[in-house]
């Protein structure tokens, strides 16, 4: 009897959220469909934390032919990802409530990110964005199981702090899971804010007020998103892999779409007693399909090897030809060697 393991493959699921949007199918379709091909060839599960405010600001947008085709071809997308056994859970980016059209490439601009935070928007905005993103998630998944639950949720760029901010509507949608914490990481920004520095070091714990505060018997349930330490001999061994890699075959995400928000770092927050990693300045990195290379494949597998749980969290929009084929690598190693579990449900 092989021993088990509990992998979670998550997804964020939207577009590059920045100077430039990208399109649906680069971002969204292509690259989805590819790596679920892999995922499905070895049995897996996979879970998508759809940008549900994207589609929201398509459908504000009907007048224009291009979003509403864009709106149906993802809400059609999505659908098929149920279809196909996968979950589907709400992924939500308020500063898309300040997004501009690109009407020559039908893209779109975030450059505002006065919004970027649930936090930072009013009470009337924050229930129209999560009350209309469940009813769309509801309304793709319903033709494939009518009972379905839309009982999870993935916060934007991690900020999900405060959590009151959410707490009521979590309460009223009975959202019962959340996947939003990266255990040990920081990030002090005009735009993103979190500090899970002080999480429990745990990988699954039930919270009730603060996402950070273990408590047993709490209503939630956190999932903490798996990190990993990669030696800086390995770092820079990957720099110069890639930089030839790309070179050679030109398989990139760069072209897609412009994912980068200049963002102003707010370093008074960071007190010497400050714990645990700066998110964009630490040897530690978060687990994911994008980050996976030939050059790091071994230390994915001594992860896999070491620990009982890992979850992935990624990205279709930034996922290389290159990418989907280590983590078919990848499962064909840990399938091989072990009983992996994928169904969160399975594992609360
Ligand atoms: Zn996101």
């Amino acid at each position: 009897m092989k021993p088990t393991k509990q992998v979670l493959i998550t997804f964020d699921y939207e577009l590059f959220l920045g100077n430039r949007s990208g399109s649906v199918a680069d971002c969204l379709i292509n690259p989805t469909n590819q790596v679920l091909d892999v995922i499905e060839q070895h049995g897996c599960r996979a879970i998508f934390f759809v940008d549900t405010t994207y589609l929201l600001t398509l459908k504000k947008n009907f007048k224009i032919a291009a979003c509403k085709q864009d709106f149906e071809t993802v809400m059609d997308h999505i659908t098929e990802i149920a279809s196909r056994g996968h979950e589907i859970f709400p992924h939500l980016h308020p500063h898309w409530l300040d997004a501009n059209y690109l009407s020559d490439t039908n893209e779109w601009q975030l450059i505002n990110t006065d919004k970027y935070r649930f936090y930072h928007i009013s009470e009337a905005e924050r229930s129209e964005i999560f009350d209309q993103s469940i009813e769309l998630l509801q309304q793709c998944v319903a033709k494939i199981n009518p009972s379905y639950l839309v009982d999870s949720y993935r916060a934007g760029g991690w900020c999900i702090q405060p959590f009151n901010a959410f707490l009521p509507y979590f309460i009223k949608h009975n959202i019962k899971f959340d996947f939003s914490v990266l255990g040990g990481f920081y990030l002090f920004s005009n735009a993103q804010y979190f500090d899970f520095s002080k999480a429990p070091q745990k990988t699954i714990y039930q919270f009730e007020n603060d996402i950070t505060t273990e408590q047993n018997n709490g209503r939630f349930t956190e999932f903490n998103i798996s990190s990993i330490y990669i030696p800086q001999s390995i770092k820079l061994l990957e720099k110069l892999f890639m930089k030839l890699y790309y070179k050679i075959t030109n398989d990139h995400s760069f072209s897609r779409g412009e994912g980068q928000i200049a963002v102003k770092i707010d370093k008074s927050l960071v007190t010497p007693q400050q714990q645990g990693h700066d998110i964009l300045d630490s040897a530690w990195e978060r687990i994911a399909i994008e980050l996976m290379s030939t050059i790091k494949q071994g230390e994915y597998k001594k992860y896999l090897n070491t620990n009982e749980y890992m979850h992935f969290i990624s990205h279709p929009k930034m996922l290389t030809r290159h990418n989907i084929k280590m983590f078919d690598k990848f499962l064909k190693f840990a399938s091989e060697k072990f009983n992996l579990e994928t169904d969160f449900r399975k594992m609360v």
